[in-house]
């Protein structure tokens, strides 16, 4: 996806795609999420990544910082957000859902 194309163009393509095609995508972006570095991760139990796409955790509660604006994922899909894990998806956070 070239960078110029806004999150909510980004999220068209996706949509876009066959099932397959997403589910390889998103597969290959969950490779790129960093969450797994972060402080508000780090000792919570939690497991799962990618909140941008999937939305709120159910086990972490407490934000202690975001490194998402340093993520690959970020920059690619030009997601404008953070905190993923607690205040929700990147299409949450635009108001698309
Ligand atoms: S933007 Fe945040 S939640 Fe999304 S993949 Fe990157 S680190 Fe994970
Ligand atoms: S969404 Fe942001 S705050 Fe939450 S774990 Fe990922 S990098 Fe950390």
């Amino acid at each position: 996806m070239p960078a110029k194309m806004t999150f909510e163009q980004n999220m068209e393509a996706l949509d876009r795609m066959s099932p397959e095609e997403r589910d390889a995508k998103i597969a290959e972006l969950t490779k790129m999420c960093i969450c797994g570095a972060c402080p508000t991760y780090i000792g919570t139990g939690e497991t799962v990544l990618m909140f941008c796409e999937i939305g709120r955790s159910k086990i972490i509660k407490k934000g202690n910082g975001c490194i998402c604006p340093g993520c690959p994922v970020q920059k690619s899909l030009a997601q404008r957000w953070n905190y993923y894990c607690l205040k929700g998806s990147g299409k949450e956070q635009a108001e698309l859902l």
